[in-house]
């Protein structure tokens, strides 16, 4: 398709971009490579430090200079659309991904999963590779400006940046501190914004002196009890050099210690997971995650708060998941190439 790069506007101020898009997680780097793919002028801006948001996964050195490595989120995922699944099936082709034994038969879900051989933040990085990425590049404010936007960031410095469009994949909570009645113009949308409510998870990530042999059952689901899931990270290839076991607490137990000591926390989820810790703890922390399973996602694939100029809402809000969040990007991504005049 033969779209324009970076607009003029008609000898006013120029148009940096065609499309800002906010945020490189799942969805952010569906929207930016869809749009890549048909040429206009992009650029992806992320608040954290690297691509991936909660995809999850972290390295950490320890004492003694060896690398441990965590997925922190999701241990592996489904795909229930031909779409994802072609996009996955691509991806492992090019061995960032690799088909997961099944672990849920005869509860209705996906038997199709995958998982990252190299740990979530990799395959993140590997995805991210090809885009315009500014990452620690906070965007605190979408002004509206006649036919375009005002993207105003803070990263080392305050910039402004000028785009005919914006694809917005923060969460909710932020997405709300963004979006105001002058740049949206759906009334309702902060209503919608608002009813999204998120299951919390608190998981403990522990490290140890041994590493656990390779093994296809490294996701490992505990009988009930405070622990939901325990991903063996060693044993599951991502930690070669140091093993570590990512524990996560079921969404009740969560909620009930949410506020509670790290201290106790950890020595209880510990003493849970002990039939799987091999050797000595040698690290631990804990992480507090907000937001991991979609309570009441809207249903609907995106949400266009502005038509002129476009303001296209994505993410995993529209639907819960990692799936949702990549087709709900895509499809933000396919709305706004709909809009581009063609050059
Ligand atoms: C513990 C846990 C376990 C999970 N397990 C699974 C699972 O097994 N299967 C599954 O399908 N899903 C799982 N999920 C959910 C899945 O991780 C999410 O649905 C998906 O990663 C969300 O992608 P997203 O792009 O919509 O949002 P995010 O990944 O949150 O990306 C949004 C990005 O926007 C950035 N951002 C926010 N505000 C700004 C700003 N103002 N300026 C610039 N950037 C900004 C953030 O830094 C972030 O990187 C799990 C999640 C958690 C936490």
């Amino acid at each position: 398709m033969g779209l324009p790069n970076a607009t003029t506007n008609n000898g006013r101020a120029p148009i940096d971009y065609d499309c800002i898009v906010i945020g490189a997680g799942m969805s952010g780097m569906a929207a930016a490579h869809t749009l890549q793919k048909a040429g206009p002028k992009i650029l992806v801006l992320e608040a954290g430090e690297a691509a991936g948001g909660r995809l999850g996964g972290v390295e950490r050195t320890l004492q003694d200079g060896r690398t441990v490595v965590f997925d922190t989120a999701c241990g592996h995922f489904a795909a229930e659309s031909l779409s994802f699944r072609e996009q996955l099936e691509d991806w492992a082709s090019m061995a960032l991904l690799r088909r997961h034994p099944p672990v849920y038969a005869g509860v209705g879900r996906s038997e199709r999963r995958y998982t990252a051989p190299l740990g979530m933040h990799m395959f993140a990085q590997a995805v991210a590779r090809t885009l315009p990425l500014r990452c620690n590049s906070v965007v605190t404010r979408i002004e509206r400006v006649g036919d375009h936007y005002l993207v105003h960031t803070q990263s080392s410095a305050v910039e402004t940046l000028r785009t005919s469009s914006v694809i917005l994949t923060a969460a909710p909570v932020e997405t709300l501190e963004l979006i105001d009645e002058q740049n949206a113009a759906r009334p309702d949308a902060r209503v919608l914004f608002e009813q999204i409510d998120y299951e919390r998870t608190l998981t403990l990530l522990l490290a140890l002196d041994q590493t656990s042999p390779p093994n296809a059952d490294w996701n490992i689901l505990p009988p009930d009890g405070p622990v939901s899931r325990i991903i063996d990270n060693s044993a599951k290839g991502v930690s070669p050099q140091a093993g570590a076991l990512t524990i996560h607490a079921g969404p009740s137990w969560s909620n009930l210690f949410w506020d509670g000591l790290d201290s106790d926390i950890i020595a209880t989820l510990t003493a849970v997971a002990e039939d799987y810790v091999r050797g000595t703890i040698v690290h631990s922390e804990l992480l507090r995650w907000d937001r991991s399973t979609l309570i009441n996602p809207l249903e609907i694939p995106y949400l266009t708060l502005s038509r002129l100029p476009l303001f296209v809402c994505a993410g995993d809000a529209f639907g819960g998941g990692l799936e949702s969040a990549w087709l709900s990007g895509r499809s933000a991504a396919q709305k706004v190439l709909a809009h581009m005049p063609i050059a």
